[in-house]
């Protein structure tokens, strides 16, 4: 990648047919090793090695929210063997402590096990790295792991995601972006003469200069529905492996059945020539991998669909305070608003677009405080479900 932030490639890769490597079964220590068993790892003798799960949340194992952790520990010792110094790092989403996230999903049991270190990459300043292409975004700020390690492995979980369709190696890599910067990503205008949202296209912009050296995408029970936070887990028991992170992204998407076209960042990603997409040009073992692909369940396009006496004005908020109100309403949202005596529709406001609302709205999220006079406001970023309960208690007071 002539854009590329990183460290030089170690491994090998035929950028016009590249390799994807499958394991399925039931253990995720063994699909990984066997999975990584394909990639010679030798070069990386000596190097330092930055694994990067999605461990940007606070869930328990199970959830398919977060990085399998016995993926994370068969990782460890593939690149300890090669002789490399390994370490795990996360740049969680805002409100989330690095540690405790890395605990309540299992990673860092197994990380203190083998004595590998674990990084809260938030805690140095960021740094800020120029896009020269980019076409909604022209700098990122990153963390400054992602420019000191030799090799940074991208180790997603297979997970739907409400904006971007899917999340997986490629779209992982945003957790390397620093802090709150994250967020900005969310907050872009539309980009003039573009059909593709512009998150998506930042996406793409940021893969220009970010892309994983390795990626491993952890299928071990993944998302489907609302991620990627809120939707159904889904076992599928497979880990899949690939020099080329959309490449690796793409074959996870066929075992997920999704068409890879239809994801824009993948397409536009692919387009500018930052990996291959097409099924045809991938070469994938064993030849029997498609036996474990599953039809994964889309996000729904519209929260209020599902919540016909709330009225939810929504413009421009991210997953994160979507995952929070989703999560609120499937817990509460019965017993609030499924009551004849309650209020009518209910207006709750999220995200940072809002010109005006009606005066009863309850905002909910920082994104909403500019319009909180004389309404009921829920802070956070992003707010806790029990803090959005708590308005509304007040709100049918
Ligand atoms: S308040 Fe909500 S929409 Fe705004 S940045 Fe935070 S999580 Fe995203």
């Amino acid at each position: 990648m002539p854009n590329s932030i990183l460290k030089p490639l170690p491994f090998g890769l035929d950028r016009t047919n590249p390799s994807v490597f499958v394991a399925s079964g039931s253990d995720p220590y063994e699909n990984t090793s066997r999975a990584l068993g394909h990639v010679d790892l030798s070069p990386v003798s000596g190097k330092r090695v930055l694994l990067k799960p999605n461990a940007g949340r606070a869930a328990a194992l199970g959830k398919g929210i977060t990085t399998h952790p016995q993926v994370i520990a068969a990782a460890i010792d593939a690149f300890k063997e090669a002789g490399a110094v390994v370490a795990v790092g996360e740049s969680p989403i805002t409100g989330v402590d690095t540690l405790d996230a890395f605990t309540q999903c299992g990673i860092k049991a197994v990380a203190d096990e083998r004595e590998c270190p674990l990084i809260d990459m938030d805690r140095r300043p960021g740094i800020m790295v120029p896009i020269p292409d980019g076409i909604a975004i022209k700098q990122i700020k990153v963390c400054p792991e992602v420019l000191e390690y030799d090799v940074i492995v991208s180790i997603p979980v297979m997970k739907m995601h409400m904006h971007t369709g899917v999340t997986l190696a490629v779209k992982n890599m945003k957790g390397c972006l620093w802090r709150r910067s994250k967020v900005d990503l969310h907050m872009l205008p539309k980009i003039p003469d573009w059909n593709e949202k512009s998150l998506d296209i930042a996406i793409a912009d940021m893969a220009s200069v970010l892309i994983p050296h390795l990626s491993v995408v952890d299928g071990t029970i993944g998302m489907e529905g609302l991620g990627p936070s809120a939707g159904t887990p889904r076992e599928l028991g497979v880990v899949v492996v690939g020099v080329d992170a959309f490449a690796t992204d793409a074959v996870a998407c066929e075992l997920m059945g999704i068409p890879v076209h239809d994801i824009p960042h993948l397409r536009l990603g692919a387009e500018r020539g930052c990996g291959i997409i097409d099924l045809n040009k991938i070469r994938v073992s064993p030849d029997n991998w498609r036996d474990s692909r599953q039809s994964f369940e889309l996000p729904p396009q519209n929260l209020s669909l599902e919540f016909p006496n709330v009225t939810i004005f929504d413009a421009q908020s991210c997953s994160a305070c979507q995952a929070s109100l989703l999560l609120f309403l499937r817990k509460h949202g019965e017993r609030l608003f499924g009551a004849k005596d309650n209020k009518g529709n209910t207006p709750i406001a999220i995200g940072k677009g809002h010109e005006s609302l009606p005066p009863e709205t309850i905002c909910v999220g920082n994104c909403t405080a500019r319009l909180r006079e004389g309404r009921l406001f829920v802070p956070g970023c992003p707010p806790v479900v029990s803090e959005i309960l708590n308005a509304c208690d007040e709100y049918f007071k």
